[in-house]
């Protein structure tokens, strides 16, 4: 199965970018942490196991991530866009060994702006729509456009659990550079600049790749 990664801090716009990637491309969009958030929603067995950790900002053990791949796999064929996984060596290497990984595209911001985008995002509990108050307001302040559900911020943007997300993210997930660059698949895109911006820059970069 042929994929696309996008990884970079909490904040620096993944989401928004692998959902507009995959409507261009056709590839289904997998985000691990909205499938966890939807397994705790509907209180599963896999969602009781996930919640506190999630809710830390600790990551989940990789043996669940890799089962709560294996599980949704044969729903997506075309191809996938991998935004948040993988956020461990151990799961770069499960990715690299069971998929044909096409483009990896790190989006790079630095923590200040990062933690400047956490604190004006919210979310809609009922279907998932990402906003952000500041670049990405709702029609109607609070309120999802999608599904009209009151808008929230996620449970784990409250500072102790993004600055353990962060540590995480420079303890484990940082190396992914070189290990993607050891590889000669690794795309840097500066993720400062706006959501447009961002997309240009991958689409041009993708386009010169032959996509
Ligand atoms: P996210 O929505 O991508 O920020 O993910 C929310 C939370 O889900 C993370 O803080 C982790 O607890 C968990 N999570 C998401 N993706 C992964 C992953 N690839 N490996 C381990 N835990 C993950």
């Amino acid at each position: 199965m042929q994929c696309i990664v996008l990884f970079g801090i909490q904040g620096s716009g993944k989401g928004t970018q692998a959902k507009r990637l995959s409507e261009a491309l056709g590839y289904s969009h997998i985000n691990i942490g909205d499938l966890l958030r939807d397994h705790v929603a509907r209180n599963t067995k896999l969602g009781h196991k996930v919640q506190d950790i999630i809710s830390s900002g600790a990551l989940v053990d990789d043996h669940v991530i890799f089962d709560l791949l294996e599980s949704i796999l044969h729903e997506h064929v075309d191809g996938i866009i991998f935004d948040g996984f993988p956020r461990t060596v151990a799961q770069a290497d499960y990715l690299v060994h069971h998929f044909e990984v096409q483009e990896v595209l790190f989006l790079e911001l630095s923590e200040e702006e990062a933690i400047k985008r956490i604190s004006s995002r919210r979310v809609c509990p009922q279907c998932a729509a990402n906003y952000n108050i500041l670049t990405r307001k709702p029609r109607l302040e609070g309120v999802c456009d999608v599904c009209g559900t009151e808008l929230e911020m996620r449970a784990d943007d409250t500072p102790e659990a993004v600055h353990k997300r962060f540590e995480q993210f420079f303890e484990q997930t940082h190396q992914l550079i070189d290990y993607f660059e050891d590889l000669g698949m690794l795309y840097k895109v500066n993720a400062s600049r706006s959501e447009q911006e961002i997309f240009a820059d991958i689409s041009k970069h993708l386009s010169n790749k032959g996509f």
